[in-house]
């Protein structure tokens, strides 16, 4: 079987190799989203085709015709130069492309350039308490007066919404509809009167996530993005972004051979790991994960060029690619002994700790975005059709 690319392909990947070589040194390394160097980067990227390549112009974005080859190119040239693919985030990864399939016309030149170029960083507010798996059960509410909505409620796990500035966020606009049929979509921004932002420390001892209150919260009418009770379907392709950015396989694959590097560098009694039988074994059988999603990658992107059906492989992205690299990082945190619970300004800490800080990370991704329970649960109903499991609804909603 031929996998190259083919000629055209090959003289583009030289293209991109030239770039990765004239610019790596200025990509960040390991730099916060608002960093300087992080924004430069980005637009770096954005100017020449890197990054948000597909999004029309008109939007900020580079505006190329799609072309799956090439953009799976750049992701291996990237992810083999360990150079970073420039800024994510919920507003980049999830709201852009939900924004481009419905928004209006107003909302896309609003929002996308901004977003894009990182000058504007958003929030999302789904999970209640008692509205996590079961997020249909939501119940901050928006209530319609003259011109704006008021929104009362609370949200939690809210990931960076003490550094958001704007916030996307479901909320209950028809109390009577079924649950899954009265929710709206909101857009707004991080400081307006009466949101309230308390952190929630993690195990690492950070606070990257927060409970979030809203109290009379007055938000332009026009500042929903779909129909008014429709924001479930909102809701779920912001999910189906969400999940599919969250497996990356080249980013893994990148992970991976960095994880080589540390086995050839680490020892045992001065026998290098990679030589070693354990950790020789436990090393092919991340190995052997990583090739299956990346299998997995080309079976989506060969039913994307022949317009086949890729849902089963989607679904399964989430699943296997963040419990794969909790794995992954989780190994390379083993191989570096005791060295490998170093944290922080730790003088022994190897690669800034960014072992230790995906680990952690990592295990939080194979919760948020919806439980690998759950993952599980879509599979089998939605992808095999299996039967589904019995649905009990809740005693009480009030
Ligand atoms: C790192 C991180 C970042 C997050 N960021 C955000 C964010 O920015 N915005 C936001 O809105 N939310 C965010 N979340 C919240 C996340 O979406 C929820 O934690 C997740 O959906 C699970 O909900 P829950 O915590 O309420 O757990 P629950 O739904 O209470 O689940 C508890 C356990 O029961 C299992 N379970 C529940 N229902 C079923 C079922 N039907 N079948 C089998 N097992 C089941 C789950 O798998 C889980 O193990 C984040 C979470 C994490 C960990």
């Amino acid at each position: 079987m031929d996998l190259s690319y083919g000629p055209e392909y090959e003289s583009f990947r030289a293209e991109v190799v030239t770039f990765l070589t004239t610019h790596r040194d200025a990509a960040p390394k390991g730099e916060g989203m608002r960093a300087a160097a992080s924004l430069a980067w980005q637009k770096l990227l954005i100017e020449n085709g890197y990054t948000a390549r597909t999004i029309p112009e008109q939007y900020g974005g580079y505006g190329a015709e799609p072309d799956i080859l090439k953009s799976r190119i750049i992701a291996e040239e990237f992810a083999n130069a360990k150079t970073s693919t420039g800024l994510g985030g919920q507003g980049i990864s999830m709201l852009v492309p939900t924004l481009l399939e419905m928004g209006t016309e107003e909302q896309k030149q609003q929002f996308i350039g901004p977003t894009l170029r990182g000058e504007m960083v958003w929030c999302q507010g789904y999970s209640e308490p008692g509205a996590g798996s079961d997020l249909a059960s939501l119940r901050t509410s928006a209530v319609l007066d003259g011109d704006e909505w008021v929104v009362n409620g609370q949200k939690i796990w809210t990931s960076t919404a003490h550094i958001a500035d704007w916030i996307f966020c479901l909320v209950r606009t028809e109390p009577d509809a079924p649950k899954h049929k009265g929710i709206s979509f909101l857009l707004f921004e991080m400081d307006t009167p009466g949101i309230e932002i308390r952190p929630l420390v993690d195990m690492t001892g950070a606070a990257n996530f927060n409970e979030t209150f809203f109290t009379d919260v007055r938000v332009p009418k026009q500042q929903i993005v779909g129909e008014r009770g429709e924001g479930w379907l909102v809701a779920n392709a912001i999910l189906g972004h969400e999940r599919d950015s969250l497996g990356n396989p080249n980013i893994t694959l990148a992970r991976f051979n960095a994880l080589i590097d540390l086995l050839k560098t680490e020892t045992i009694d001065g026998q290098r790991l990679i030589d070693h039988p354990t950790y020789r074994d436990r090393l092919m059988r991340i190995q052997g994960r990583v090739m299956a999603l990346r299998c997995n990658d080309l079976r989506i992107l060969s039913a994307k060029l022949n317009n086949a059906d890729a849902t089963l492989a989607r679904m399964i992205v989430k699943l296997q690619g963040t419990e794969l690299r909790h794995d992954l990082e989780g190994l390379a945190i083993d191989a570096m002994g005791e060295f490998g619970l170093a944290y922080d300004d730790n003088p022994y800490v190897r690669d800034h700790g960014s072992w230790q800080a995906q680990y952690m990370f990592y295990l939080g991704l194979i919760i948020g975005g919806g439980t690998s329970q759950i993952q599980k649960n879509i599979i089998s109903e939605r992808g095999l059709d299996m039967p589904r499991e019995p649905k009990v609804e809740k005693a009480s909603q009030g």
